[in-house]
């Protein structure tokens, strides 16, 4: 007997918050759309993990425009949304952004870009830091190292200086975020197929037609969108559009814990969110006084690559535990150690430059909205509208590649080059870390 099969306008892979939003973007758009998912709901992939923080702290302009546009649809929800999802709605918490200053991360260039696109700061110097937030000790330690480096113990060099972005802020519930998008995109007819999982992408010669499922199934489409994250570059390399991408992408293994928060650094007492790639990791406060605790990929810590997704452990070691919760200390005089770890271990999917791939391929109607790199929870609602520009455009007969798409911003009017997002760039000029 042949499996059935059923017909759409378009097929995305993954309804994880990126294939979410573009999934509502699409129907928004007036297309049918089937989102396929290998995993048992909406948002539990690699987005369930995600500390779902919303900063505008990026290298390049686009990055930080698409950053500080995006933030307004997170704190309108319903707004973007276009409805409130009766099982509930995620939430903005604010918290502020206190990025500290170190080697190779100074701002400087950043904060020329926030001021002419009017996003707000505080730079604090030394003593402005230190009577801020008189919890933190603002010792330059620099570079980060490993616990067990006798250097790890050395007095700070000198004092540090920091910025303070009061817009920032995070997500409450990432899941949730996702299953909200879903809703949203299923009242514009988007339909949902969970535990379905693509195993060949369709092509008619060089056209995409569709997907192949694991139950031999198909969904004929004209255009078809990989939304897989972590699973993203297998995608891509079943695909065939490998080749032809100057980028890559592929899944990096990261632990990310929570532990009691030290008087001061609470939620409840107005913690902020910090960035101390000083000693080369974040922290945020979150709901019932815990922090939670990740890396920024400093280089004295090796980075765990991983060649199949599906063999990740998701238990975090005790190693990077207490690398995290010693330096944590080191910055957090108060911070009392927990006796045993309490967290989680997911991937990235991170592209050379650290930055998102948000564009057509080779294969003409298959798209890409992957290598998102650990830094784009907080883009996901505008990049659902990126993709749809791009395949709009790209299904009617413009050629991005050539002349990207120039995408206007709602809340500050201006142009976001959707080329910056190519697969074909040239690896962008960033932290080289999950900063972006
Ligand atoms: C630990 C951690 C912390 C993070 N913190 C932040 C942060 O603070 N701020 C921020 O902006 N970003 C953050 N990020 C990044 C952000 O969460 C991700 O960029 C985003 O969630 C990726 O969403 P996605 O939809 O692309 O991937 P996913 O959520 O992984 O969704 C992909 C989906 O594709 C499905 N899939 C895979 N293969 C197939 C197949 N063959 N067939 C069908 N379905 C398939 C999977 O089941 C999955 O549900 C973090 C990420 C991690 C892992």
């Amino acid at each position: 007997m042949t499996a059935a099969s059923e017909t759409a306008d378009a097929v995305v892979i993954g309804a994880g918050v990126i294939g979410a939003a573009v999934a509502l973007e699409l129907a928004r758009g007036g297309r049918s759309v089937v989102v396929v998912d290998r995993g048992p709901g909406v948002g539990t992939g690699s987005t369930s993990a995600s500390s779902a923080i919303i900063r505008f702290s990026y290298s390049t302009r686009d990055a930080i425009l698409a950053a500080w546009e995006a933030g307004a649809m997170w704190r309108d929800w319903a707004g973007h949304l276009g409805a409130v999802d009766p099982d509930g709605m995620c939430r903005f918490i604010g918290t502020g952004n206190l990025i500290l200053r170190t080697v190779g991360y100074d701002g400087s260039a950043m904060l020329e870009l926030w001021r002419e696109l009017g996003i707000p700061f505080d730079d604090l110097d030394a003593d402005q830091l230190a009577e801020r937030f008189p919890w933190l000790d603002t010792g330059k330690y620099y570079p980060p190292k490993p616990i067990d480096d006798p250097a790890f113990a050395d007095e700070a060099s000198e004092r540090l200086t920091a910025i303070f972005q009061p817009a920032s802020g995070f997500i409450d519930d990432p899941s949730l975020a996702a299953k909200n998008l879903a809703f949203a995109a299923r009242r514009h007819g988007a339909r949902f197929r969970i535990r379905s999982e693509v195993t060949a992408v369709l092509r008619d010669g060089e056209v995409a037609a569709g997907v192949r499922l694991a139950d031999g199934s198909t969904i004929s489409a004209p255009v078809v969108v990989n939304a897989a994250g972590p699973h993203s570059s297998h995608i891509n390399r079943i695909a065939g559009v490998v080749d032809d991408m100057n980028i890559s992408n592929r899944a990096l293994r990261q632990e990310v814990f929570t532990a009691p928060a030290p008087a001061g650094a609470s939620l409840e007492e107005g913690g902020p969110l910090v960035a101390d790639l000083d000693v080369g990791q974040y922290f945020r406060p979150q709901p019932g006084g815990t922090l939670l605790i990740g890396g920024t990929e400093p280089e004295c810590d090796p980075l765990h690559w991983v060649d199949d997704p599906d063999a990740n452990s998701p238990h975090p070691t005790v190693e990077v535990w207490e690398t995290y919760m010693t330096r944590l200390a080191r910055r957090i005089p108060d911070f009392g150690m927990p006796t045993q770890p309490t967290g989680i271990a997911a991937l990235y999917d991170v592209t050379d430059d650290w930055v998102p791939i948000y564009d057509r391929s080779n294969l003409h109607g298959f798209f890409l909205a992957c290598g998102t790199s650990g830094n784009q929870f907080k883009n996901a609602p505008i990049a659902g509208q990126f993709v749809r520009a791009i395949v709009d455009a790209t299904m009617s007969g413009h050629d991005h590649d050539a002349d990207p798409v120039q995408f206007r911003g709602a809340l500050t009017g201006h142009t976001i080059d959707l080329g910056a997002f190519s697969r074909r760039r040239e690896p962008a000029v960033t932290s080289g870390t999950v900063m972006g």
